[in-house]
């Protein structure tokens, strides 16, 4: 099905990934990393600067995952790097209170409008871990409702119709969660109101909150329609639940406080990663004041991490959004990524390929779809051999996008319009020859 002949030479990638079969599930750390929904062998990294990343055979790539957003300033950005050399020399985990706390703290309570207190911890699957069981306990509630092919990491509750990297291999669910534990996770599709109200009157004073990813990433990219994330919130506040915006993967990217500054709507509580981390690993939580407080120890929520706030994390993080805060950065960001996908979708269309995208900020995707695409089900209509031929081949132009067709695609500061000529004319290329 998939085309194996490549151009490139990638035999130390092979020796390596043959080794890691034998010493790790699938040879990965976390399972998109191995190419399954595109065939092929995964590309092993030797190092990565700027836009760019270099594999173990010396070949070099424009990279659009970014570490999965993490990169948004370019990887190992001097200014942060210099600054963590000059943390790591104070030592690499204090596990008592750091001043660097406060610093981040205030940063992320300034710049995300729903966060007045915030708690750190370190991904963003235990973010939502923690978020559940507070919303459940402030609320008394047991049951939320989260979207089809939205991702809120791996924890039991929420791996119903979670998007990317079970999309990908095909398990509706996973094997190993107890049905006790997900009856109380319903699902709605993304996008529609109707199904939303029709939960709440099915299970009046039964719901916690609606959690949802305010701009879709892990089922690719999907935007909120017009009133969706308003009616979200009309709809919890008239039955007494809270909302919950994961934005893991859109703080800091779509806008430096996130879908809800860029939407204009507030939730009660919020969940972070990826970006707040600047590439180490980062998690964060928070939202009302009121609601907080019921954490542990001000309250009595359970909920602790030996590294969480640590302080070589906190000292990249703050690095990073300081780089975010320079003038021009989103602008930058939205002007490089909107003339990547609007000149993608043209060149899929002169070459004869239906295809649909977008983007938001330095956030994108595109579909081999006819589109519109407003929900999960509408992006599984994908063409998804035609994806991995694509992807296969763009790889071998030396162009590195995420390896499945369900997850969005990142852009950074360090992603210059010559980068993205190249690109589009290796997307050309691959697309003429499809
Ligand atoms: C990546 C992601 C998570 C999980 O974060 P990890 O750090 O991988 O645990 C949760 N929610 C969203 C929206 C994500 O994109």
């Amino acid at each position: 099905m998939l085309a194996t002949t490549t151009s490139l030479n990638t035999t130390r990638s092979q020796e390596i990934f043959a080794a890691a079969q034998k010493l790790m599930p699938g040879g990965v750390s976390s399972l998109i990393r191995a190419f399954r929904s595109v065939g092929g062998q995964p590309i092993v990294f030797d190092r990565v600067a700027g836009a760019y990343a270099w594999d173990v055979d010396g070949n070099q790539y424009i990279d659009y995952v970014g570490s999965w957003g993490p990169a948004i300033c370019g990887h190992a950005h001097p200014v942060v790097t210099a600054a963590l050399k000059e943390a790591i020399a104070k030592g690499t985990s204090f596990g008592a209170p750091c001043e660097l706390e406060n610093i981040l703290a205030e940063m992320v309570i300034k710049a995300v409008p729903s966060i007045e207190m915030i708690r750190f911890v370190n991904s963003g699957t235990e973010a939502c871990m923690a978020v559940l069981r507070l919303m459940r306990a402030f609320t008394g509630r047991e049951k939320v409702i989260k979207f089809e092919g939205c991702y809120h990491g791996h924890a039991d509750m929420f791996l119903v119709k979670a998007g990317s990297g079970v999309a990908t291999l095909g398990l509706p669910d996973s094997p190993g969660v107890p049905k006790s534990v997900t009856s109380n996770t319903l699902t709605a599709p993304y996008n529609d109101l109707a199904a939303v109200k029709a939960l709440f009157e099915e299970n009046p004073h039964q719901i916690a909150g609606v959690i949802l990813e305010p701009v879709v990433g892990n089922a690719g990219f999907i935007p909120p329609a017009t009133g969706f994330l308003e009616g979200l919130r009309q709809l919890t506040q008239e039955h007494g639940a809270l909302l919950v915006f994961d934005e893991v993967m859109t703080g800091f990217r779509i806008a430096y406080g996130g879908a809800q500054e860029k939407f204009g709507v507030t939730p009660d509580l919020t969940t972070l990663g990826k970006i707040i981390g600047g590439g180490l690993p980062v998690g964060a939580y928070g939202g009302r004041q009121e609601i907080m407080s019921t954490v542990a120890p001000a309250g009595p929520v359970y909920q602790a991490g030996t590294l969480s706030g640590n302080p070589l994390a906190m000292t990249a993080r703050i690095k990073t959004l300081e780089l975010l805060q320079q003038p021009g950065a989103y602008e930058q960001l939205d002007q490089i990524t909107k003339r990547l996908t609007e000149r993608l979708l043209q060149v899929a269309q002169a070459t004869g390929h239906a295809a649909c995208g977008g983007q938001i900020s330095g956030m994108f995707g595109f579909f081999f779809n006819e589109g519109p695409v407003h929900n999960y089900e509408d992006a599984q209509r994908s063409d998804l051999n035609k994806f991995a031929r694509f992807h296969r081949g763009m790889l071998e132009q030396g162009i590195y996008l995420a390896p499945s067709q369900f997850e969005a695609g990142f852009t950074s500061l360090a992603h210059t319009e010559a980068d993205i000529d190249r690109t589009l004319e290796a997307a050309r290329i691959v697309l003429s020859n499809l």
